[in-house]
């Protein structure tokens, strides 16, 4: 049918795109790709002989202006990212917008996602947990986002990036103390997954060890509940507070 496809692709494991997917891809009259150079790798794999056409952060308005003129006249345009599903932390979300507006069918294609794979396998609690994206890049900006977070029994998903990731379990330690549980997932579907489990005093260590960290990071952690007793109510408004001022 016609209409815009958000079609999820491999966050690594290439075997974990789905048969849909592969359909989808070529049978679409037009893929828009995050990068085309990276899309095209997949597509030469999978011998998807479709033209690409880039829609990305700094063009994502002009391109959805463009794809919704050739949506309108009944064409089929498969949207993806770089890897995993689009609109999650990735360049997707204004062209949905864009065709719900126009009176375009908007279809999901599912499959991979990093934050999910990685929460599923974490041991954390899964029945609500809240998806925050990619922390700021800067240090006082992040250290205000995780100070924002001390409230509820919550799993958090972040994603990080490696040379990013022993500041961030610095102030993951600075803000909410060294015995904090932390789970990070690294490499997920690929040759070198990994899953660390700990305290964020001693994944520090075990990291600190290494001579580099590489690869793609998802970081989740859950919040020990906060007691009602009146220090921590105390600290509990204050958040609140802050939070409403922000709003
Ligand atoms: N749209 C993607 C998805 O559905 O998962 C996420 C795109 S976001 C720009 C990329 C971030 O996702 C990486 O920096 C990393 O934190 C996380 N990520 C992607 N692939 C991963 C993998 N195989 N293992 C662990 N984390 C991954």
């Amino acid at each position: 049918a016609p209409g815009l496809y958000l079609v999820a692709t491999p966050i690594g494991n290439l075997e974990d795109i789905t048969l849909r997917a592969l359909r989808v891809l070529r049978q679409a009259d037009r893929i828009a790709c995050e990068d085309t150079r990276q899309t095209q790798k997949l597509l030469n794999h999978f011998e998807i002989r479709t033209p690409t056409v880039s829609y990305h952060m700094h063009n994502e308005g002009s391109r959805t202006e463009e794809l919704i003129t050739e949506l309108k006249t009944g064409a089929r345009i498969a949207v993806v990212s770089d890897a995993g599903t689009p609109g999650i932390a990735d360049p997707g979300g204004q062209i949905v917008t864009a065709a719900l507006a126009a009176g375009v069918d908007v279809f999901p294609i599912p499959g991979a996602n990093a934050a999910i794979s990685g929460l599923i396998a974490s041991g954390l609690p899964t029945e609500r947990f809240t998806f925050h994206g990619f922390l700021p890049a800067k240090a006082g900006q992040r250290k205000t986002a995780l100070e924002d977070l001390m409230r509820g029994e919550v799993t958090h998903v972040f994603y990080e990036a490696p040379h990013r990731i022993l500041d961030t379990l610095a102030d993951i330690d600075a803000v909410f103390g060294p015995e904090q549980h932390v789970v990070i997932a690294r490499e997920l579907t690929k040759l070198h997954e990994e899953f660390l489990r700990g305290t964020v005093a001693d994944l520090r260590t075990q990291l600190a060890a290494r001579a580099s960290v590489r690869g793609e990071i998802v970081l989740m952690l859950t919040l020990a509940p906060i007691e009602n007793t009146a220090e921590k109510r105390k600290i509990t408004l204050a958040a609140e507070v802050s939070a409403m001022m922000k709003s």
